[in-house]
């Protein structure tokens, strides 16, 4: 009646398969190399800083160019925030999940961001640097 070999370790727990891990199958936790979670860890700490300056000019949030869907996602600052914390716990983006119908004038890129947050540290140590370069 059985046509087919039959596997000797079908039904058997000491397969010596069992144990070997498939390195094609998908890990339900896949946690962050020590440079990604660096990254990650920077990109909060450049988030406060964002936050606390452009949050009072009205910038809601940032928005960022999503590669899988072509089209530009918008997040709050607090979204932001809480899809890095996901990354950095559970190893794996949440860029999915953008604000509920946003206006796209009330948020600005990642870059903008770096280069407002650049140009006010640069105002603020204005002055306060060494010259001797200059003076020769
Ligand atoms: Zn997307």
């Amino acid at each position: 009646m059985q046509d087919e070999p039959i596997d000797p370790f079908t039904g058997d727990p000491t397969d010596p398969a069992a144990d070997l891990d498939d390195p094609g199958r998908e890990a339900p936790l896949d946690p962050l190399t020590e440079v990604e979670r660096q990254d990650v860890l920077e990109d909060l700490a450049d988030l406060e800083i964002y936050q606390a300056l452009l949050a009072p000019i009205g910038v809601r949030g940032l928005v960022i160019e999503c590669e899988d869907c072509r089209e530009p996602h918008y997040f709050d600052w607090d979204l932001l925030r809480g899809n890095l914390r996901h990354l950095l716990t559970s190893g794996r983006p949440r860029v999915h999940e953008p604000a509920y119908d946003p206006d796209p004038d009330h948020y600005v890129t990642w870059d903008y961001a770096r280069g407002y947050a650049d140009g006010v540290h640069d105002t603020l140590s204005e002055g306060t640097e060494d010259e001797a370069d200059a003076s020769n």
